[in-house]
């Protein structure tokens, strides 16, 4: 799951990748208007969360510019204004969500979970290969009925590779939509990552469902 915030104000906006990075989420932070535009058309991001007073191009300039463009994204604006108006003309514009500034960490994460599920368009949202159920609303993963303890990174690996299970995934892409821009280089961490994540998940088990497929990734598929 990678998101993009797109906030102007230094210390909010390391606040909220400090929080969204804690719960496993790659996350690019901008603090303009005009760059944040063009790293949302990138198109990659699972969620943008905008600000709407940004220099050089307001943040409701830039969600009008996305939706414009067809940039399917969702979309979840941040503002110190808590008119109506304001509200309502995010909402019309194509935001998914609003919230006010100042708002709990908390209530920000529990959003970006609603957003992020409702994003995937699944009624219960929980993914299932074989015996492996990962349930993204409560973070919890079973294998064969047994409770799997994950670090917020192996979360976000697995389930990255369980939304595109039987698709094999390239480094740079893993690299992109699990760690950081910044990663791309040290694509090494992403097979150190993919051996914590089959300890816990294969040893032990007669059908391994974390695939290497040589010169090209990983693919997440029963063994055939
Ligand atoms: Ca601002």
């Amino acid at each position: 799951m990678r998101l993009l915030v797109i906030e102007d104000e230094a210390k909010v906006g390391s606040f909220i990748r400090r929080a969204l990075e804690e719960e496993g989420y790659a996350v690019d932070l901008c603090a303009e208007g005009t760059q944040g535009l063009e790293l949302a058309r990138s198109g990659c991001y699972d969620l943008i969360i905008l600000d709407l007073m940004l220099p050089e191009l307001p943040g409701l300039e830039v969600l009008r510019c996305l939706r414009k463009e067809k940039i399917p994204s969702p979309v979840l604006i941040l503002s110190a204004r808590s008119q109506v108006d304001q509200k309502v003309k995010g909402l019309d514009a194509g935001a998914d969500d609003y919230l006010t500034k100042p708002f709990p960490i908390e209530e920000l994460l529990a959003r970006v979970r609603a957003l992020l599920r409702r994003g995937i368009g699944e009624a219960t949202g929980i993914l299932q290969v074989e015996d492996l159920v990962l349930n993204p609303a409560t973070r919890e993963v079973t294998r064969g009925g047994q409770r799997i303890e994950l670090t917020s990174k192996e979360y976000a690996l697995l389930e990255y590779l369980m939304r595109n299970a039987g698709r094999v995934l390239t480094r740079p892409m893993i690299a992109e939509h699990v760690w950081n821009l910044d990663f791309d280089t040290f694509t090494n961490v992403i097979d150190v990552y993919v051996n914590y994540l089959r300890n816990k998940i294969d040893r032990g088990r007669d059908r391994k469902l974390i695939q290497t497929v040589r010169g090209s990734g990983y693919v997440l598929k029963a063994e055939s």
